[in-house]
């Protein structure tokens, strides 16, 4: 009788696991549908009417459940941000899109994240099979985004606490860096550590209000050019830089 139960509880557990994943799947795909439209909404400030299609394709079996806080999992591939503790954000998906598209990355790319907070960001970079190199400032945060990438299997990612302004000097040159905690200016040690010919994604201007995403182009002479993309609201970029 006992191992009756035990059977028939093990089925349901699997059979309910397997229903939850379907439901996942739908959400993450309607989730990508709501991506697709805000790209169309602002293409006229983007330059563009679709993003990469491996990194929507990434992103449509990301499971961003996973780096959520457990009672925000209801929400977790609705379009917004969402808390993560410690008055952190995880960021809105299709600007994580936005993000990963514009910094072209390509597998074997060494990428710089600032402001690893729940590890999403990072993680779609590393599943397009990017070395990714991560910095968080709050502690319990990075350990926790190490432990999940520990779990996740993402062996293709560095993660360090500190402040991230000061960019990761022992593992640069980086292809590109993205920033992802407004600066109220780009933080040179990030420049100088970004390659000839890379690509940096940050938001500027004042925490918690319109900052502007900007796209920086080192050029092969070390020259910048800058590119203003699209006004974001990003929480603000601290330390004691
Ligand atoms: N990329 C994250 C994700 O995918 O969940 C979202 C990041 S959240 C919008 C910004 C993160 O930047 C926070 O976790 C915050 O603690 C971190 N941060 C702020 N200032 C920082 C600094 N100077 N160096 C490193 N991380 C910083």
């Amino acid at each position: 009788m006992y191992r009756q139960i035990k059977l028939f509880s093990m089925t349901l557990l699997i059979l309910c696991s397997c229903v939850q994943a379907e439901e996942y799947t739908a959400r993450r795909q309607q989730m990508i549908r709501e991506i697709e439209a805000d790209v169309l909404d602002t293409a006229a400030y983007i330059d563009k009417r679709a993003l990469n299609p491996k990194v929507m394709e990434v992103m449509a079996q990301l499971p961003r459940h996973r780096f959520v806080p457990q009672k925000q999992q209801p929400y977790a591939y609705e379009n917004r941000p969402l808390g993560i503790g410690h008055g952190q954000t995880i960021s809105q998906p299709y600007i994580v899109a936005l993000m990963s598209d514009l910094l072209h990355p390509d597998p074997g790319h060494r990428i710089l994240e600032l402001g690893t907070g729940s590890g999403y960001q990072a993680a779609v970079l590393a599943q397009m099979g990017a070395q990714v190199y991560t910095i968080e400032i709050i502690e319990p945060l990075g350990k926790q985004a190490a432990d999940r990438f520990a779990e996740l299997g993402y062996g293709n990612i560095s993660t360090r606490i500190g402040d991230g302004y000061y960019g990761w000097e022992s593992q640069a040159p980086f292809d590109s860096i993205v920033v992802t905690a407004a600066a109220s200016h780009v933080p040179p040690p990030l420049i100088d550590q970004l390659k000839p010919g890379g690509r940096m994604v940050i938001p500027v201007g004042g925490g918690f209000q319109v900052q502007q995403l900007m796209l920086i182009e080192k050029q092969e002479d070390g020259g910048i050019k800058t590119r203003q993309i699209l006004p974001v609201r990003f929480v603000p970029l601290t330390g004691s830089h």
